[in-house]
């Protein structure tokens, strides 16, 4: 028999990686980053943004980011990625599932996070409608080794936690 205030819990895993190029804005955890290149992508490139959706919906069984928004279709062409997170976001809460924290990698050379961090966190938490407290972005270098090393490119680990209540089985 299972007691209505028991909760199941699933981890999900997300990541990504998206190849800079010139005359594009960076986007990194739906805020803008001062830098001469932004990330190519069928969408805004927005790669923090995609490994984490990816993470949730690997969480909740619900796929990846490609079959819910493939970038063969014009629809999708450009698009803010925020709009997508909040997709997922509306898609878990149908479920009900609550997010209960996200932990983030970002591997990249430059530009240095540091002075970026908190607004990121501040935009996925507000995106997600949790707590500022419940989102942690770290930023790696890749010790100058590979494509990320060379500064050729971006990639994303993130790691997520969902909870909801049992529905009553009696
Ligand atoms: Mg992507």
């Amino acid at each position: 028999m299972v007691e209505e205030h028991d909760h199941e819990y699933r981890t999900g895993i997300g990541t990504d990686i998206h190849r800079f190029i010139e005359g594009k804005k960076l986007m990194l955890g739906g805020v803008v980053i001062p830098f001469p290149q932004g990330l190519l992508g069928h969408s805004d490139g927005d790669v923090v943004l995609h490994a984490v959706i990816d993470a949730l919906l690997g969480a909740a069984a619900l796929g990846d980011i490609g079959t819910l928004f493939p970038d063969t279709d014009q629809q999708f062409a450009g698009s803010d990625s925020r709009i997508l997170l909040v997709d997922v976001k509306d898609r878990l809460q149908e479920l009900r599932w609550l997010i209960v924290n996200v932990d983030i990698i970002i591997h990249l050379e430059n530009p240095r996070l540091e002075p970026f961090k908190a607004q990121i966190k501040r935009c996925i938490a507000s995106l997600l409608e949790i707590d500022f407290n419940a989102v942690n972005v770290k930023a790696k270098t890749n010790e100058g080794l590979g494509e990320i090393g060379e500064g050729l490119a971006i990639a994303v680990t993130a790691a997520v936690l969902l909870k909801r209540k049992y529905k009553r089985t009696l």
